[in-house]
């Protein structure tokens, strides 16, 4: 009966509102209702000195797996003299270290603060269980691997939120630094608590957390927030020596963040309310104070600043051992699905010779032997073929793994991969098709034809390596069983055609993971699929390619996926749920060990909201969203119009042989026009007028579904 229901494409179109109530009961029944952990919170000196922290850490870091993680001194970590400076800053990455060590945007904003003279960055991670419980047993306050100071020393703290699963991470980072988890409960003797990435593209699950979100990026915004908080607070405001505060501030906390929000790309959510329509969704939101926007649009760089190249390096092992090398920022391909090249845009791309510089003093300055050339779409970097020529020439005999993450198929030339393997010790190939049918290639606009797939795979194959990863997603918009089939057969055309050329060495590891529908894309007024249609789907593919020895199935769990939709579509209001979630024992939610799914839905519960209204509710075209007064540039209006586009199965090419307007060119047409030619992808700007015309208002959107 399943299968028959199933083979129904979801509905997408015309938008019906959704009148059914659920009930929590009739959430899915194969959630696990795990036991509850109640967190016991922080009542500790949380302002010891260095050498109060490092004497208890003594006792403690022989009990623990990996003490390296706790302990700092790496290479290429910056260790400055706090007298020296007025500002103190400490970047944490909510996750373990041998994650967050290796994250290249908290190494921007580390090398950029690190590069005045008249501040500091520092860095915290957050410790695994074992030490957290040694921690708290010991009261050791959360602090910073460079000069071991807790974290409520410092005057300003910036989370990296690059995915949401890090939220409950982050309150249980502030409780463990003894900073009270609500901006509202912080005074003027606390950090300002600042966080970006794009995750906070959705900042209203996070708003009671959170004193001021960066929308967008921050290498130029993270100087303006410094040299505001370095004008309005006494350097020392929160160190305590003698058991009184150093130099007492004298502008209010509030005052301090009035002045934040005025930046551009700076939200601070105290200053703005939310109203609701009775049906639960938003009416809107609006500021409560004078001269800051209605309206918080992203801030990007108008060229890329010189890469970090003194990357840290860990005494430990980590998942990412390596020198990673952001070679362009942004994507003009347009996938619909997809979060990153929708709220990146504009595409900007370094310079052969500026990577190659930078490729090369990072390998001189770790030791590197990985190098990671990274952006969304490698293959799409203009001079892509001679960047890994001038690469491979570079390092030739010096045995460097260099790996070119986000291949697009259609674009992998023989010689590119030929060049790749050349260079080095050879790394697994992974592509991404994303859909199996032409169907649905159209729908998420990433056209590319079985045959391309079947030539490339092949080719790989050929070319010496055995083992092929592919990654497709389940859950697009109107996806049927047949789709889903189509993956396994895709995958098992592709192991034959292997087995064609290398035999039985032929190898492949499909992983597919569920479809979120984001905010700021063009599928953000779809549904999620049912956790029914999740397990029907799934079980297929399993089915189907469980009994090949030689292809290994990964498949995300349903309930990872509705937390990831709750948290980035969530309003205000889940805010409480993250919160209670956390209380009720919730943390690390990417990691089996930690994450309780049982704990979210007691939270919803306790905050009488219904789960279901956040995933599996198709919205109506003139909803607001939770999201609206953040804008990545990419206009509302543009994105209705391609995902109308994607129901009827049209296709947009990559955007940098036809401009579709998307908003980025009148956003941002003064920096444009000061930086003519190639620095960027969108057409020049060539007078005011050019930007005129290109500007079409948010409230053109057609209305439907009424
Ligand atoms: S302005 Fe045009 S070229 Fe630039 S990102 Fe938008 S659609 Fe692409």
């Amino acid at each position: 009966m399943h299968n028959d229901i199933l083979k129904q494409p979801t509905p997408v179109f015309p938008f019906i509102p959704e009148k059914r109530t659920y009930l929590l009961s009739e959430y899915p029944a194969f959630l696990n209702w795990t036991k509850l952990v109640i967190i016991a919170p922080m009542l500790t000196p949380v302002r010891l000195t260095p050498s109060q922290i490092e004497n208890k850490l003594d006792r403690i870091l022989l009990k623990v797996q990996k003490p390296g993680r706790y302990v700092g001194g790496e290479l290429n970590s910056v260790v400055k003299n706090w007298d020296s400076v007025k500002t103190t800053v400490a970047f944490v990455f909510p996750d373990i270290y041998d994650i967050g060590v290796s994250n290249v945007g908290l190494k921007i904003l580390y090398d950029q603060v690190n590069q005045r003279e008249d501040a500091l960055a520092e860095r915290a991670y957050a410790p695994w269980l074992d030490m957290e419980a040694l921690m708290r047993e010991h009261e050791i306050p959360l602090y910073t691997l460079e000069s071991k100071r807790p974290l409520a020393s410092f005057d300003l703290i910036g989370f990296s939120l690059p995915y949401e699963t890090l939220y409950t991470n982050t309150l249980n980072v502030l409780d463990l630094a003894g900073i009270p988890v609500r901006s509202a409960d912080r005074d003027e003797t606390h950090p300002i608590i600042i966080a970006g990435g794009h995750s906070t593209m959705n900042p209203e699950p996070m708003h009671a957390f959170i004193d001021a979100f960066v929308i967008g990026e921050g290498e130029e915004v993270i100087h303006e927030i410094i040299d505001t908080i370095m004008s309005l607070r006494p350097s020392g405001s929160n160190l305590i020596v003698n058991e009184q505060i150093a130099s007492p501030p004298t502008v209010s906390r509030n005052d301090i963040l009035k002045e934040l929000a005025k930046l551009h790309g700076v939200y601070v959510p105290r200053f703005y309310e939310t109203y609701y329509l009775e049906d639960g969704t938003v009416s809107h939101t609006e500021p409560t104070i004078p001269d800051i926007p209605k309206v918080i649009t992203k801030r990007i760089v108008p060229i890329l600043p010189p890469p970090p190249t003194r990357f840290i390096v860990p005494n430990i092992d980590v998942v990412h051992n390596r020198v990673s090398v952001e070679i362009m920022r942004g994507c003009t391909r347009g996938c619909r699905f997809c979060h990153a090249g929708m709220i990146t845009r504009p595409v900007r791309e370094r310079s052969v010779d500026e990577i190659i510089q930078a490729a090369e003093d990072a390998i001189k300055y770790s030791g590197f032997e990985d190098l990671s050339l990274l952006s969304l779409s490698s293959s799409d970097y203009t001079d892509i073929l001679e960047l890994v020529t001038k690469v491979s020439e570079k390092f030739d005999g010096k045995n460097l793994n260099i790996g070119l993450p986000s291949l697009r198929i259609e674009s992998v030339s023989i010689d590119l991969m030929e060049k790749l393997k050349q260079s080095g010790r050879s790394s697994g190939f992974t592509l991404a098709p994303e859909a199996a049918t032409e169907r649905m290639r159209r729908i998420i606009n990433k056209f590319i034809p079985d045959e391309e797939i079947l030539n490339t795979t092949r080719e790989i194959y050929r070319r010496g390596w055995t083992t092929i990863k592919l990654y497709f997603m389940i859950g697009h918009p109107s996806e049927t069983l047949e789709d889903v089939q189509a993956i396994a057969d895709l995958c098992k055309r592709v192991i034959a055609e292997g087995r064609k050329v290398i035999g039985m060495k032929a190898k492949l590891n499909a992983g597919v993971s569920t479809f979120v529908p984001k905010s700021q894309t063009p599928f953000q007024w779809v549904s999620c699929d049912t956790p029914e249609q999740i397990k029907a789907k799934q079980a297929l593919l399993r089915r189907e390619l469980g009994r090949d020895r030689n292809i290994k199935l990964s498949l995300t769990k349903a309930e990872d996926s509705f937390l990831e939709a709750w948290l980035s579509r969530g309003d205000r209001r889940m805010a409480e749920v993250v919160y209670s979630a956390w209380k009720n024992g919730s943390k690390f939610d990417a990691w089996d060990e930690g994450k309780k799914y049982g704990a979210w839905i007691q939270a919803f519960e306790e905050q009488g909201l219904d789960p279901l209204f956040y995933t599996h509710r198709q919205r109506r075209t003139d909803e607001v969203f939770p999201w609206e007064h953040i804008t990545a540039a990419v206009r509302k209006n543009f994105l209705f119009q391609d995902f109308r586009q994607s129901l009827e199965g049209q296709i947009r090419v990559d955007c940098r042989l036809n401009c579709f307007a998307c908003g980025i060119l009148p956003t941002f047409a003064n920096m444009r026009r000061e930086n003519p030619g190639d620095v960027w992808k969108c057409p020049d700007v060539k007078s005011p007028a050019h930007s005129k015309q290109l500007l079409v208002t948010s409230n053109q959107l057609p209305i439907v579904g009424d």
